[in-house]
């Protein structure tokens, strides 16, 4: 059955992906985007289908509209821009939420939230399952995302005790793929654009750090497995994939796969940055049958052509 969708965030590199995915299910979708860090580059294509819509406005004003399901992405999601402004981000996080959760009680929409692993800090706990309560730093310099991700989850579920609303909560790891921003300063990116223009090769501290890389397509696929499961469950599910390198086995994969002759060259590691992140998915294996396909060679080869093709046509 075809079901109207508003997505938050869907200019974004994940929430472009989304919108297309619903799309292409036979939905009706709407995306909603103050363009901070999204671009209408990524979603312009899909103007042409009548079952699309693009509108700009704020996720922190009140935004009334009529729709089955709402998946509230918009957030920016990489330090260097989630930094920029640390009281909007934390805003758009909590008035956001505040916004997507009264438009879904007032019109008996199912919604979704897109939380994220850093509600676990720098974990204690290793890998990280969704009982672990975390360790974040309340006034460092992540906190504005950290915490306002946590208080969102805090009110999606407020919302579900208190008013009965259908919530779903998915805690991202770190994704990449194509309809990455080049300028966003996450790792992948970052590494992936200085191989290609053979600039020099950014590792933050000595690189012996760890994250669990997803690509965009299987991440996708978990979020449309969350909202189909019945009202109550709520999670948070982890959607990740737990493979774990550290950041010098990824930049020596991104050379490789680019044939770079780039160099490496040391940074100051960024305060509170985690030294480790590993999911465990054995909730989302367990109550979504998922788990995901693309291993980490593979999705860096498609993101290296999104990006070459990128960086070639920069007008495009
Ligand atoms: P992104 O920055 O590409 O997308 C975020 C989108 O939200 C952008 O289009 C931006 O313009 C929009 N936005 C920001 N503030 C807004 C506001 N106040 N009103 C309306 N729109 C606003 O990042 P992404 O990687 O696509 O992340 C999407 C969501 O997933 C975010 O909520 C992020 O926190 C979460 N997430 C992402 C990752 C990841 O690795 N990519 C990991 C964990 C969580
Ligand atoms: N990082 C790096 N070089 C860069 C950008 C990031 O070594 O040019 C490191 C960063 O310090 C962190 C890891 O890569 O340890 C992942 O950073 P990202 O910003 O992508 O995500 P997050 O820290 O939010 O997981």
């Amino acid at each position: 059955m075809k079901k109207r969708i508003l997505v938050t965030g869907g200019a974004g590199f994940i929430g472009s992906h989304l919108c297309t995915r619903l799309l292409n299910e036979g939905n009706e979708v709407i995306s909603l985007d103050n363009y901070f860090t999204g671009n209408k580059k990524n979603i312009v294509h899909l103007l042409d289908n009548p079952y699309f819509e693009m509108i700009r406005h704020d996720v922190t004003e009140p935004f009334f509209i009529e729709v089955d399901e709402i998946y509230n992405l918009a957030c920016p999601a990489s330090p260097v821009h989630y930094q920029y402004n640390p009281i909007k981000t934390m805003k758009t996080s909590v008035m956001g939420a505040i916004n997507m959760l009264g438009l879904a009680k007032r019109v008996n929409a199912k919604v979704f939230q897109a939380s994220t692993s850093e509600v676990y800090g720098d974990p204690a706990e290793h890998p990280q399952r969704e009982s672990y309560w975390g360790n974040v730093n309340p006034i460092g310099i992540r906190s504005c995302y950290d915490e306002g991700k946590r208080a969102a989850e805090t009110l999606f579920m407020d919302y579900h005790n208190q008013n009965d609303v259908d919530v779903k909560i998915v805690r991202i790891f770190n994704t990449y793929g194509p309809n990455m921003n080049p300028e966003d300063g996450r790792v992948v990116s970052n590494f992936i654009v200085q191989a290609l223009k053979g600039e020099n090769i950014t590792i933050f501290g000595d690189g012996q750090q760890t994250r669990s890389f997803q690509y965009v397509d299987d991440l996708v696929e978990g979020f449309i497995r969350l909202m189909s499961t019945p009202k109550g469950f709520t999670g948070p599910v982890n959607i990740g994939n737990p493979h774990e390198f550290t950041m010098l086995e990824l930049a020596q994969n991104v050379i490789e796969l680019t044939g770079s002759s780039s160099q490496l060259t040391f940074m100051p590691l960024p305060q509170d940055d985690p030294k480790q992140r590993q999911p465990d998915i054995s909730l989302a294996k367990k109550e979504l049958d998922w788990e995901p396909k693309v291993q980490l060679r593979e999705g860096l080869v498609k993101t290296i052509a999104y990006f070459d093709d990128l960086l070639k046509n920069p007008n495009k």
